[in-house]
């Protein structure tokens, strides 16, 4: 499409819509306009594309979450209709810029929801027939503004303007029976637009809506709370996301939320291939479907269930469904496992719970056949201990498992699930993660992306990230290195100009950028970072530490609203803020910033920006990362520890080029037993110096008890003494804490040298061919789907 159609048809869209033109519209009226004239554009190819995946086979991935961010830029990046876009709205004295105000589609909490909306951009730029299966929330999740240093949450009404984005396909809704209540699922469709190629693949989020229509009989006489009542109890079914990022619930209504897509999505897909073949004997053949992390394992009995209830027996259904599942882990840690209460999925799902008790039978027949310790059987069964277990029932009955890295495939092989790995080895596989360079740096950093283009001589490596290599040569080249830099310095510009008008703080590009962006969590270990930031503080006054080169230390993060000691340490953060960025001594060497509503938009100007990526959970915490590829790709050095991603990151540009600090896992297993962090904070004075800030009275935590989660005193027993069921400083923090002060030091030494440093940026840009989810995908779709 030409600027002078697209404008035609835009203005006729806003006419017709709000009754405004181009230059009087509002800018989620023009976004709604843009959207639909868009919409309308690729509706003929989107149908075809749809076709084309329902004629062969093809991947299903379902995904409790879908964290896609703004889609507008993205899809016109997609259809190469970014200029045409802009100049029709320049034309007008509007710009593509002031879409910014519109709302991202937060359906997901972090990684693993990124993860799950990369790899869609990915299959659709590389034409692999793959489509996204979710939940789609009222509300996403929480929007978050920093008040007094704590963190506040409001609603995220994210279509509050509409969703322009989205096509409701009522024809194929499904109706969700539970054990009190039938409710349908109502399918909305986005487009997923391939870049560079005519294939559009589709996520399909269900809506909950009531089953029945609206009880006018029973309004009219006379109940009115139990007609409306019936409506809303349906509606809240995906009313709202679930804020635990790698945390369980255990509540019946998530219990319900899981249930609710997954069954829908069987349902779907055994009905278009019903309508196409008349069987589904073949399903197999043609449908595979992968399970992002456990949220969705409930589809494997329900597949069954739909598959008896069409005249398979057990057995034949058990075979289709071992076929066609796939299971993702994304943890290893033991608070986020999946079990659930038997007798409340017998109650919410009794017929489901009744297949799920025949699938532990077949466990038990199996494991019986193979002559396996009958205790053994016990301890690895779907159900036991009153408990349905959902990451076994997955790798029981799943074709394959993969782990995120290959550290944590290790992991999963050598510890978490090293029987089920003896059982079956032949089911492990490793896939490590990745980030689409679409969205992670065509999309926000269009300077380096033209530069880059600019030195390889075409794009290409926009849909194959390898081509960056060929970048190597020019690492010694130091024209490039100071174009690099200048590259570098306008995007931390841009940044500060948009802290300054979106948190209002002040920092100055000048400065060494230093930044921590990711969910708050104590694995990931913000703390960490916040008590390095002390002792740099204390170490720059009392002389110890000299030269320290300017550094801002940017944080971003959400917490769990009901996760009192990650809010804790958002506090501290920002009370650790207050003090230092008011101390004139250190005025102009260290500054706190603490980013509010930390989101996919918010990450697309952050990762652009750091010269230091912090990646830092304690070793064999963290699955994989997809934050640390991000910053990788846009030119920043990781700070991190060897866990997850950064193990690989670290090999392919060389340790060389990044500061890796801290214990190991196998050195973990060693210290962990016998590690007391009181023998360091009493032996070592710099770190009880920082550590006693925290009792002492000069930060506030706004007056928690403190033998209360969220009290600093709290944060502190945490590390000596041990908090919840954990062990004294269980992440490691204060173990960690020396040798994570040292590398910050030395790379912040080694900036000194700019060329030097720039050079470690330019092969981390080099070498991030590998964290592309084009091949993430592609390694699916060859080693796992088949297709
Ligand atoms: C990439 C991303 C994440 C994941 O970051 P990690 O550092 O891997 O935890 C979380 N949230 C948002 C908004 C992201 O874009």
């Amino acid at each position: 499409m030409d600027t002078k159609t697209f404008k035609s048809r835009l203005a006729q869209m806003l006419e017709h819509s709000f009754g405004k033109n181009i230059a009087s519209a509002e800018s989620h009226q023009l976004h709604d306009s843009i959207a639909k004239v868009v919409m309308e554009d690729i509706s003929a190819q989107w149908k075809k594309s749809t076709e084309q995946h329902l004629a062969g086979r093809r991947a299903m991935y379902l995904s409790m979450e879908f964290l896609m961010g703004r889609a507008v830029y993205n899809d016109l990046l997609c259809l190469g209709l970014t200029d045409v876009v802009d100049e029709a709205l320049k034309a007008e004295g509007r710009s593509l810029a002031e879409l910014e105000d519109i709302e991202d589609a937060a359906l997901g909490n972090g990684g693993l929801g990124r993860l799950a909306a990369c790899f869609l951009d990915s299959a659709a730029a590389h034409d692999i027939p793959l489509d996204g299966y979710g939940i789609r929330y009222k509300y996403g999740l929480f929007k978050q503004s920093i008040v007094d240093g704590f963190q506040h949450e409001e609603a995220d009404n994210w279509t509050k303007y509409g969703d322009p984005w989205s096509v409701r396909r009522e024809e194929d809704s499904v109706e969700i029976t539970y054990g009190d209540q039938k409710v349908l699922a109502v399918p909305y469709d986005m487009p997923i637009i391939g870049y560079g190629t005519k294939n559009i693949g589709t996520l399909r989020l269900w809506q909950a809506e009531s089953a029945d229509d609206f009880d006018f009989a029973a309004f009219d006489s006379g109940d009115y709370d139990g007609a409306v009542k019936a409506q809303n109890d349906a509606e809240n079914i995906s009313k709202v996301l679930y804020p635990n990022d790698n945390c369980e619930a255990g509540k019946i209504l998530r219990l319900k939320q899981e249930y609710f897509f997954s069954a829908a999505s069987v349902a779907d897909a055994l009905r278009k291939h019903k309508k196409r073949f008349g069987t589904l004997d073949n399903l197999a053949d043609y449908v595979t479907i992968q399970l992002n992390d456990t949220h969705p394992v409930i589809a494997i009995p329900e597949l069954i269930r739909q598959l008896i209830k069409e005249g398979f027996t057990f057995d034949k259904a058990f075979d289709t469904a071992h076929k066609v599942f796939n299971y993702t882990n994304h943890t290893i840690m033991a608070e986020a496992l999946e079990k659930w209460d038997s007798k409340m999925v017998e109650k919410v799902l009794p017929d489901v719970y009744a297949v799920i008790l025949q699938i532990n039978e077949r466990f038990y027949a199996d494991m019986y056949a193979k002559g396996l310790d009958k205790a053994q059987i016990r301890k690895m069964a779907p159900v036991g201990d009153g408990m349905v277990k959902m990451a076994f029932m997955a790798i029981f009955v799943s074709s394959y498992i993969n782990g995120v890295a290959a550290i944590h495939t290790e992991i999963l092989k050598n510890d978490a699930l090293k029987e089920w790995y003896e059982l079956y080895p032949e089911r492990f596989q490793n896939k490590t993660n990745g980030i689409t360079q679409r969205r992670w740096l065509a999309l926000c950093n269009p300077e380096l992306s033209a530069m880059i283009t600019k030195l390889l001589g075409n794009a290409d490596w926009v849909k194959d990230l390898d081509e960056l290599k060929k970048l190597e040569k020019f690492a010694d080249d130091e024209s490039v290195l100071n174009e690099f830099m200048a590259v570098k310095e306008a995007k931390k510009h841009q940044l500060a100009d948009f802290i300054k008008a979106h948190d209002g703080k002040e920092i100055d590009p000048d400065w060494i950028f230093d930044i921590q962006i990711k969910r708050l969590h104590e694995y990931k270990r913000q703390f960490l970072n916040a008590l390095g930031i002390l002792y740099i503080y204390f170490g720059i006054k009392d002389g110890s530490i000299k030269d320290f080169t300017p550094t801002v230390f940017i944080f971003g993060a959400k917490s769990a609203p009901g996760y009192r000691r990650a809010k804790a340490i958002i506090k501290l953060i920002n009370e650790i803020g207050d003090y230092v960025n008011a101390d004139p001594e250190t005025a102009d060497k260290l500054k706190v910033v603490f980013v509010q509503n930390y989101n996919v938009s918010y990450a697309e100007k952050l990762v652009c920006a750091a010269d230091v990526s912090e990646q830092i959970s304690t070793a064999g915490t963290e699955a994989s990362g997809t934050g640390n590829m991000k910053l990788m790709l846009n030119g920043a050095v990781t700070l991190g520890t060897y866990d997850g991603a950064n193990v690989e990151i670290a090999e392919e540009a060389g340790e060389e080029n990044e500061y890796i600090f801290g214990a190991r896992v196998e050195e973990l297993a060693e210290i962990m037993p016998a590690y007391d962090p009181r023998d360091i904070l009493f032996k070592d004075g710099k770190i009880k110096r920082v550590l006693d800030k925290l009792i002492d009275g000069t930060f506030s935590d706004g007056g928690v008890p403190s033998d209360q989660e969220g009290s600093f005193r709290e944060l502190y027993k945490a590390l000596t003494d041990g908090a919840s069921w954990h062990v004294p400083d269980h992440y490691y923090v204060l173990g960690d804490l020396n040798s994570y002060i040292e590398a910050k030091l030395r790379m912040n030494a080694d900036y000194k040298d700019r060329l030097a440093f720039a050079k470690k940026c330019w092969l981390n840009i080099c070498n991030a061919g590998k964290f592309s989810s084009d091949r993430t995908i592609k390694d699916y779709a060859e080693n796992i789907w088949k297709i």
